[in-house]
């Protein structure tokens, strides 16, 4: 629903990444006014103010915050990357940035981008629910500063004398239109004739969700966040459907 009720003013931070760009022009749609924070300027739109900057950097940061009511962090290293130490320092250090930024420019609300990996400890999941623990031994470093920002994301709820609130929703592999990653590893992979075994009896599960309906649901998840205070400090797993043949 394109014409539900926009109006407010929002930062997307990793809005020139692919999940985040998706976001920025959905939010348009819907006739928010949008900034982008990212450390790299990807695309230009006269409807989007866009800062470059890092989000390490708090001055810049909150100066990019002013007057939005709004948060979406959608930035992260690739988790391609092996660089663990910038892992941390973007997702753990930059996050606690963050949410300082937030409390400084009096944002109402933070919609964390997180990922399902942060309850997956290498056994099979299916039909889980957000009831399901974090994992004691994440698969990696990416996950394991994952598993460390939603935390901190979802204490900073009702922070600044009840005045943030805060949410995290739980995709796990996303794909779509200009996806840097998935599909075009899987179809470099396939090329390279590195696609011809199965792993398992074939009928293994994996779940993935077009890019349009995480953004969607993270915009519902800032409106839930608006109208229902007890939806704050809580994480959401978000999914299409059913997982899909792999
Ligand atoms: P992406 O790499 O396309 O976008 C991330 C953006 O963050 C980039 O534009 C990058 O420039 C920006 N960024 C990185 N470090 C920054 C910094 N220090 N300061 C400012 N900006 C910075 O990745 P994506 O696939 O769009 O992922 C978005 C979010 O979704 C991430 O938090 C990721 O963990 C999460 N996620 C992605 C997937 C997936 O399959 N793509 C699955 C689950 C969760």
């Amino acid at each position: 629903d394109t014409t539900a009720a926009g109006n407010k003013t929002c930062l997307v931070l990793g809005g020139g990444g692919f999940l985040g760009r998706h976001l920025v022009e959905e939010l348009l749609a819907r006739r928010w006014t949008v900034r982008v924070f990212d450390i790299r300027e990807t695309f230009t739109d006269p409807a989007v103010e866009f800062h470059v900057g890092d989000l390490c950097d708090k001055k810049c940061l909150t100066t990019a915050m002013q007057g939005c009511s709004v948060v979406f962090h959608c930035a992260s290293p690739s988790p391609a990357s092996s660089n663990e130490e910038l892992f941390r320092k973007v997702n753990v250090d930059g996050t606690a940035v963050v949410i300082s930024a937030c409390k400084s420019a009096q944002v109402s609300q933070l919609v964390l981008t997180s990922s399902a990996s942060v309850v997956y400890d290498g056994h099979d999941i299916l039909g889980d629910d957000e009831d399901s623990p974090y994992a004691l031994r994440p698969i990696d470093a990416y996950t394991a500063t994952k598993i460390t920002q939603e935390q901190m994301v979802l204490r900073a709820n009702m922070l600044n004398n009840g005045r943030l609130l805060t949410v995290a929703v739980r995709p796990h592999g996303i794909f779509g239109p200009r996806d840097p990653n998935l599909v075009p590893v899987l179809i470099d992979a396939a090329r390279r004739g590195k696609m011809k075994f199965i792993i398992g009896d074939g009928n293994n599960v994996v779940d993935f969700t077009y890019v349009r309906n995480v953004a969607h649901g993270l915009i519902l998840a800032a409106e839930c966040l608006a109208r229902d205070t007890a939806v704050g400090g809580q994480a959401f797993h978000i999914t299409n459907d059913e997982p899909v043949l792999f």
